[in-house]
């Protein structure tokens, strides 16, 4: 085979273990910041006042006005705390919408983040930003709002609920399923790419069973940070774009989206990356990847519909025209008919083409 590629490292430092988040304190002294503001959403306020409480000198509090895909007037009353209070880094704790707002603070005021994941999202593991602006999500990437630590601790997504866990694991799962077949795919990353699958493959059934089961959710977290990894060092492709629209033009929710359509967009691009096809179905102990990510899917009792997460039927052509008006690079052509085909099925929760 004739290699080709470009690889690229981004500096992150991560912890993993149970009762990671023990090492926080040491974390923020080696940064050198005097005092960080503890980002939260309310679920996470009795954790978070814990938090803040063990760092005392180091705690300029916790701000728990966190909302999904950070609009730009949240971010704004957030960096404006953050100065207020003194904060020289902020510590998130929570998933994709906590990230994302110490993000936002980040891109504005160089504060540099400790990140805590509670969810599969992965996020603390990419350069990427992403704030709401009059109901358009905006996106970019600086290498300033990447997280400079990231504290992996599975005991804390014990309490994300099987439904959540599920839908969030395959969100994760997509990221490396698309970082097999990005366009500037490269060694280290397809091998991070293929072991995450695998170790969310068999965390996340386990989880469905039994969601305390702090093994399985080793597993998962492991493999979120690896398709976390993927989605910070590669570029995404039609899986990413049908589920930016739909949560950003249709409001769907953004776990359970990825998890409808996953096994549709790995359909579509089935005869075009077959070298990533086979990866992908060797970590799932499979031999076709998309009817695998279908079962898998449904073995764990994920949502399968899209008209079970709030779509109406005559919003899919306005879905294409928004998908093919501006789309990402991806394997096989982006055609409105096909896009609509496979639309279709997934807005029925019919099993991939
Ligand atoms: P989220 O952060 O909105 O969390 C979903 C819900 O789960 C919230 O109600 C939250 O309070 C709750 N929750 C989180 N952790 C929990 C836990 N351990 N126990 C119980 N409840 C818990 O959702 P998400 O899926 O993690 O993130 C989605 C957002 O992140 C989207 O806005 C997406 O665009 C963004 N995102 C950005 C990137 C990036 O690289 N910039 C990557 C992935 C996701």
């Amino acid at each position: 085979m004739m290699h080709s590629f470009i690889y690229e490292a981004l500096p992150s430092r991560v912890i993993f273990g149970n009762g990671a988040l023990d090492q926080l304190a040491a974390e923020i002294e080696r940064l050198h910041l005097a005092k960080v503001m503890v980002l939260s959403t309310p679920h996470h306020r009795q954790v978070s006042a814990e938090v803040a409480a063990a760092l005392g000198d180091r705690s300029a509090g916790v701000y728990d006005q966190v909302v999904m895909h950070v609009p730009l007037e949240k971010a704004q009353a957030a960096r404006e705390e953050a100065l207020r209070r003194g904060a020289q880094g902020c510590v998130a704790l929570g998933g994709g919408s906590t990230i994302g707002l110490g993000k936002a603070i980040a891109l504005a005021h160089d504060l540099p983040i400790i990140a805590v994941p509670t969810t599969y999202a992965g996020s603390e593991m990419t350069p990427i930003w992403g704030i709401t602006e009059n109901g358009v999500k905006k996106t970019g990437r600086d290498p300033k709002v990447l997280p400079r630590t990231v504290i992996y601790d599975p005991s804390l997504t014990v309490s994300l609920p099987a439904r959540l866990s599920v839908a969030s694991g395959l969100n994760a799962i997509a990221h490396a399923v698309e970082g097999l077949y990005a366009q500037d795919a490269n060694p280290i990353v397809s091998l991070m790419a293929e072991e995450g699958i695998r170790a969310l493959a068999m965390g996340l059934p386990r989880i469905h069973a039994d969601p305390q089961d702090l093994a399985a959710r080793s597993d998962a977290l492991y493999g979120a940070w690896l398709c976390g990894a993927t989605l910070g060092a590669v570029g995404m492709a039609l899986h990413h774009k049908i589920c930016h629209t739909l949560g950003g033009s249709f409001n769907l929710p953004h776990a359970e989206t990825h998890a409808v359509i996953l096994p549709h967009a790995a359909a579509y691009n089935r005869a075009a990356a077959v070298p990533a096809m086979a990866r992908i179905a060797r970590a799932l102990g499979a031999t076709d990847a998309p009817s695998a990510l279908h079962d898998l899917a449904k073995r764990m009792d994920a949502p399968l519909a899209l008209k079970d997460l709030g779509l109406a039927s005559a919003d899919l052509d306005r879905a294409v025209d928004l998908i093919v008006a501006r789309p990402y690079w991806n394997p096989a052509p982006v055609e409105p008919t096909r896009i609509r085909v496979l639309l279709e099925r997934a807005w029925r929760g019919l099993p991939p083409e």
